[in-house]
């Protein structure tokens, strides 16, 4: 049932040629949609960034539309690993064309920023043992490296099965 992802990861590592880690600051641009810290929308709401924060539904980021322009909203006080899968994951959003975020939505969202920034079959076995050497390697957070060494053997076997090439 993640094959939205799956699909929607393999698309854009094909159109836009990805190497790994991936430009994801340059990649968004390719999609016209445009980027704003929570800084710069605190700033224009004549907010102080703490009010900010408390009012926001989330602490990272999020996507919105404004004017037919595409924009996606993260916080740049988090470290740059966390913004930048901040970024995808409101990416994958975009791409897969969610219209609400849902727990599902958000799922899949998370599976494509997964892939996207730390694809399964670019991450070699020795590597596994330690998910720091991931996190460095692929500009991702501690966390999200975790993840990734914990859900490999599942994304490998989804990309097999969907015939995932890119
Ligand atoms: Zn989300």
């Amino acid at each position: 049932m993640y094959d939205c992802a799956y699909k929607a990861f393999e698309k854009v590592a094909i159109d836009n040629a990805l190497s790994w880690p991936i430009d994801i600051f340059q990649l968004v641009k390719n999609y016209k949609v445009s980027l704003i810290t929570y800084d710069e929308l605190a700033y224009r709401n004549n907010m102080h960034i703490l009010d900010f924060l408390k009012w926001m539904p989330s602490q990272d980021g999020m996507y919105m539309q404004y004017k037919g322009n595409i924009c996606i909203a993260y916080n740049n006080r988090k470290c740059t690993e966390t913004q930048r899968f901040t970024i995808a994951h409101e990416l994958g959003h975009i791409i897969m064309d969610h219209k609400e975020d849902t727990e599902q939505n958000d799922k899949y969202a998370n599976c494509f920023a997964r892939n996207l920034l730390c694809p399964a079959d670019k991450v070699s076995t020795n590597d596994l043992e330690c998910s720091c050497v991931i996190a460095n390697k692929f500009l991702i957070n501690d966390r999200a490296a975790k993840v990734r060494v914990d859900m490999i053997k599942t994304d490998l076997y989804y990309m097999k099965k969907l015939g995932i090439v890119y």
